[in-house]
């Protein structure tokens, strides 16, 4: 048996104004791409908590057995629309890959869901699209899919079925490869005429509303897993979108996936799973604590123990934000705030005017941006430098570490990195001389918190900032989202 692999992995913030680039991609051709599945991409992650939906699909397929023929593995942390040239180019190595392999038992490929470039504005329909239209319409195919996907009919037309992650923050991406496999072998086997129903929900919402230990997402995440118990259905679940985005396909979808002699079932699951979602729409508030800034600075100055953990959720990079503005470490200074930490402010010039001026000096920094508009001046501020780290890996498909300066002005000490990097675990503190526990409150450019961070927080809180990963979802200024959609419109009926 033959099966065709490949992965396509970028969340597309559009508010994010800085293009994403083929040089942000890590992208692999042919062997090469076996190397996702030894998490490479986890270095300074001792613990290779996430892998990725590929290791699971090629070491499923190994362990049965299958001739792989890998074709393409493109990544890029999330981050602003990609350039039109960069997906044709990775589309293009798709088609070309797929028109060689020769004979092919099944396709399993692992997407993210909510891309958008330049010039496309669903490139995972495109791809799968253009795909089934060189394979036929015949050939098996399975794909896994972010739980954050926003999904659009032309994609789920173009595949026979989907798994998708069943955990958030993402726990699960390396077993929805395993499932997939799954899925593929037994159509295969089987010979199944296999489709996916879905339903659509006029709804966006955000990471941070659906985490799946969290109430009211547990109980729907318990609908879920009780579908694999019903023996007509191969696979059902929820896609969630991906709110910072301006795309015309905004929706929650459910996906249900099994034979078409049973697409009465699939159909009245599908409209089950939605018809519980739409139901919980006014119950799915913050998972954390959720306030404007000052009054979470407020909160977390009463606490007698810390360290408190504040996320700047407006300003998220996981998210795709710029993670370069400086309205918090501002409003940390103006209020005098002590025993404060930032971690991490995005700015290559003041890192390399740190690094230049060396341990000890006094600074005066031209830092990130006011606000979160591409014309904001920078935040000026006269800062010590208390410690520069460099010599970590510096490559753009680095996520986890950067090289950077810790600086403290009056009580207030904050992290100038030199690229773009999530603040995922706290051992990135102690990478760079920091103790977390040395601190009060410690602000971090996050959304969710990871289960790193809520492991030493004394209390988790998220700060309503503006940005672009602003979580007041009513207040984006959406040009293109399809109306009326819930939270932006509320007095309306949906019918399925
Ligand atoms: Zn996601």
């Amino acid at each position: 048996m033959r099966v065709l692999i490949g992965s396509m992995l970028h969340e597309t913030n559009t508010f994010n104004p800085i293009l994403t680039t083929l040089e942000h991609f890590d992208l692999w051709y042919g062997d090469q791409l076996f190397k996702t599945s030894l998490g490479q991409r986890m270095e300074g992650d001792p613990s290779n908590w996430q892998r990725f939906a590929t290791g699971g699909i090629v070491d499923r397929l190994r362990a049965e057995g299958v001739d792989i023929v890998p074709t393409v593995y493109a990544r890029a942390n999330t981050s602003g629309t990609i350039e039109g040239s960069a997906y044709q180019t990775i589309k293009e190595g798709f088609l070309s890959a797929v028109s060689m392999a020769g004979k092919l038992d099944g396709i399993c490929l692992a997407l993210h869901g909510s891309m958008y470039a330049q010039g496309e504005e669903d490139p995972e329909g495109d791809l799968m699209s253009s795909i089934r239209e060189i394979v036929g319409p015949e050939m098996p195919i399975v794909c896994t899919l972010d739980m954050h996907a926003t999904v659009t009919n032309r994609l789920i037309e173009s595949v026979n079925a989907f798994t998708v992650y069943r955990t958030a923050p993402h726990m699960d991406t390396y077993q929805t490869g395993e499932r997939a496999v799954n899925l593929l072998l037994s159509i295969i086997r089987n010979q199944l005429q296999v489709k996916t129903l879905s339903v659509k929900i006029p709804m966006i919402i955000s990471g941070e509303q659906t985490e799946t230990a969290v109430s009211p997402m547990k109980e729907l995440m318990d609908l879920v897993y009780e579908t694999d118990h019903n023996p007509l259905i191969m696979n059902a679940d929820y896609v969630l979108g991906f709110p910072w985005a301006d795309t015309p396909h905004h929706s929650v979808r459910t996906l249900v996936s099994g034979e078409v002699r049973h697409l009465e079932e699939l159909q009245s699951v599908a409209a089950y799973l939605a018809t519980a979602f739409w139901e919980k729409r006014y119950e799915l508030g913050y998972s954390t604590e959720a306030y404007p800034l000052d009054e979470a600075l407020d909160i977390a100055m009463a606490e007698l123990k810390g360290p408190i953990i504040i996320s700047d959720a407006g300003d998220n990079p996981t998210a795709g934000a710029t993670s370069d503005v400086t309205l918090v470490l501002n409003r940390l200074l103006q209020r005098k705030m002590e025993n404060v930490l930032i971690a991490v402010i995005v700015d290559k010039e003041a890192f390399d005017l740190c690094k230049a001026a060396g341990v000890g000096a006094q600074v005066r920094l031209a830092l990130g941006r006011l606000e979160p508009s591409p014309e904001a001046d920078p935040l000026r501020v006269e800062a010590e430098v208390l410690h520069v780290k460099s010599g970590l890996e510096a490559k753009t498909s680095s996520w986890w570490n950067s090289d950077a300066a810790v600086l403290r002005s009056e009580g207030v000490t904050f992290i100038v990195a030199e690229q773009r990097m999530a603040v995922y675990n706290p051992a990135y503190l102690e990478e760079v001389g920091l103790n977390p526990h040395d601190f009060n409150i410690i602000v971090i450019k996050s959304g969710y918190q990871s289960p790193y961070y809520r492991k030493i927080a004394a209390r988790s809180l998220f700060a309503l900032t503006p940005g672009n990963t602003n979580l007041d979802i009513a207040s984006i200024p959406y040009q293109v989202a399809p109306r009326p959609i819930f939270p932006l419109d509320k007095n309306f009926t949906w019918n399925i």
